[in-house]
């Protein structure tokens, strides 16, 4: 059965990122000065280069893929959470190259930004905290207590 925590929406922070800004490091950046620990972010763009990762499941671990030509961001989807204390975003893109050929992933830092228009929606509820999950080897969301 699916576990969630009811969220409240509190404000909605539009904007763009740096050109030559590293993607994820701008958008952990915004929501530590922006203290936001709870939302959920979009944005489209384009970026210089890339940097993705694939979860190896049986071997559980993170499979990098550099990608070192401009990509459009097609779409860009992600979630502000807990871990450790602080606001971290984990976010999933798909880039595509001149030819509409289409790049996915999880976003790694490394990937850079050279335009890049997102929209942060910041949640009020109760924090969601990521923990190491013993069935995935992550550090997914903690649902009980
Ligand atoms: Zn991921």
């Amino acid at each position: 059965m699916a576990e969630f925590k009811k969220v409240e929406p509190v404000k909605i922070l539009m904007g763009r990122l740096r050109h030559g800004g590293d993607l994820l490091e701008e958008l952990t950046e915004l929501c530590q000065k922006q203290n936001v620990q709870l939302g959920r972010v979009e944005a489209l763009g384009a970026v210089k280069k890339a940097r993705i990762c694939f979860y190896e499941q049986k071997a559980r671990e993170y499979r990098f893929t550099t990608l070192n030509h401009p990509l459009e961001i097609t779409s860009l989807v992600g979630n502000v959470s807990l871990k450790d204390g602080e606001p971290v975003i984990h976010t999933h893109v798909t880039l595509a190259d001149e030819s509409g050929n289409c790049y996915g992933g999880h976003l790694a830092p490394g990937t850079i930004v050279f335009a890049c228009e997102f929209t942060l929606e910041v949640f009020a509820g109760p924090a969601l905290v990521r923990d190491f999950d013993k069935a995935t080897g992550l550090p997914l969301w903690r649902m009980s207590n």
